[in-house]
């Protein structure tokens, strides 16, 4: 199809603008851009793009988009960030609707004024949009003890791959008749279609919250007063176990550490603290909130490699104790097994052995049931590498066969979809 063709069809959409070399997508320069200002318009963008089978790529805030295979090219942009409106906030019910561009810390800041949030991490970067949050998934160290943002979507206005708009669930909590077509949309990378409208379940503000932090002998000794806690049904909101790389990264002591993130009345979180040091050996001390968002950061930036994985509790120990012996850091939600790691620099070790890495380490994951999701690598690794995740079910090949007919959106993004 000729440049011509796609910039005439697509010109008239707001914030149509052709594309440079700097707007590069999976290293391939997108056929043109466009930020459609309402779900009508962004619906009409997909119609058209169908009409020309055209592959979109979805960007929110742009910053997991290496996340999953490379997209297949030729494509256009699709970018949220005009969807970006609060659509009905009903405080007495604790319910929500907004626009997927919005950005979580948006959607905080609305929330706190009456006291309410999503529990759900604060992102690692405040840009990070609703859409985004959904799409890849992520969850934090409170998962496990919180519900997920999955949990928390009541209903959703999605754009399928023909430009169909789909409404499921409603903006009730109660609300009991359909499926909940819309949680599917969560972790597929925007494969599944475009979520332009979602309806959250909010919850009051926690009174008090506090992180505290204390040494441990053992990965073991963290897993056993974590699961000692979480028995006895303390105000906790997460339990994150760092390896003692993490600890050093962060500038604590060269040992492997629990981290307790306490959330309740105050009463119910200085009651959970005095337990936990009933139970430590060395004394928890506490920390500032933003203690979270550097853990999640010491892991940004450039050339970097990170995994993510996910395993039952009992194999977080065995899994956490490879890594420290390949030189990984690492740390863990130990609610919930998720463990997010880094593999050495590709700027330190060749290819074929960060490729014999990530393939020891996917087995390791396999033979404890578990599953391994490549965060961030080089492209030549995303492109060789294939991740321990089932993309291929005939379940999904259904689904986005159904739901994005000529398969047009994040084409590519889920190896086989
Ligand atoms: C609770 C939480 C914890 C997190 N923890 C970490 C962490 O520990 N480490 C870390 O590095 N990052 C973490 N993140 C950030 C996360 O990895 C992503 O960077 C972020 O969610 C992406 O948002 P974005 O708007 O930048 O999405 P983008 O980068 O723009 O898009 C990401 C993917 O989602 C698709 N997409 C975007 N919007 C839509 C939409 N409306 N409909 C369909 N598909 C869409 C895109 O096509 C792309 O495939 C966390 C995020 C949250 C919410």
């Amino acid at each position: 199809m000729s440049d011509q063709k796609i910039q005439t069809a697509f010109q008239a959409f707001h914030e149509f603008h052709p594309t440079t070399s700097g707007d590069l997508i999976d290293g391939s320069q997108p056929e043109c851009w466009i930020a459609p200002s309402s779900v009508e318009e962004a619906s009409k963008a997909v119609k058209t793009a169908y009409a020309l089978s055209m592959p979109i790529v979805i960007v929110g805030s742009g910053t997991a988009l290496s996340l999953g295979a490379p997209v297949s090219q030729p494509f256009i942009v699709l970018e949220t960030k005009n969807l970006n409106q609060i659509v009905e906030y009903v405080p007495e019910d604790l319910t929500i609707t907004v626009g997927a561009g919005m950005s979580l810390a948006g959607l905080q800041a609305v929330l706190s004024e009456n006291g309410q949030y999503l529990p759900v991490n604060p992102a690692p970067s405040d840009e990070v949009s609703i859409g985004g949050a959904l799409a890849t998934g992520m969850v934090g160290p409170w998962r496990g003890n919180v519900p997920s943002i999955r949990d928390l979507i009541i209903g959703a206005t999605t754009i399928q791959g023909d430009g169909t708009l789909v409404k499921s669930g409603g903006r009730v909590v109660k609300n009991v008749t359909g499926y909940d077509l819309h949680r599917l949309h969560v972790g597929a990378l925007g494969t599944l279609g475009i979520v332009a409208e979602t309806t959250f379940k909010v919850v009051p503000l926690p009174a008090v919250s506090e992180i505290v932090i204390t040494a441990v002998s053992s990965e073991e000794e963290a897993i056993a007063i974590g699961t000692e806690l979480r028995r006895i049904g303390l105000a906790i909101r997460a339990l994150t176990l760092l390896s003692e790389e993490v600890s050093l990264l962060l500038g604590v002591d060269e040992s492997p550490h629990l981290l307790i993130d306490f959330a309740g009345s105050k009463s119910a979180v200085e009651f959970s603290k005095k337990q936990l040091e009933a139970m430590s050996a060395s004394s928890p001390r506490l920390l500032d909130a933003s203690f979270y968002r550097q853990l999640r950061r010491i892991f940004a930036g450039e050339n970097r490699m990170i995994v993510r994985i996910g395993v039952l509790i009992t194999a977080v120990s065995p899994v956490m104790k490879w890594m420290h012996a390949h030189d990984m850091a690492a740390y863990s939600n130990i609610s919930a097994g998720h463990i997010m790691a880094e593999l050495p620099r590709s700027d330190e070790i060749s290819e074929s052995t960060v490729l014999d890495l990530l393939r020891e380490l996917r087995d390791l994951s396999e033979s404890y049931a578990g599953y391994l999701i490549l965060e961030r690598a080089p492209e030549s690794i995303r492109q060789a590498f294939v991740p321990l995740i089932d993309t291929n079910s005939a379940l999904t090949a259904e689904l986005a066969r159904s739901l994005d007919p000529r398969r047009l959106l994040n084409t590519g993004r889920f190896e086989g979809s």
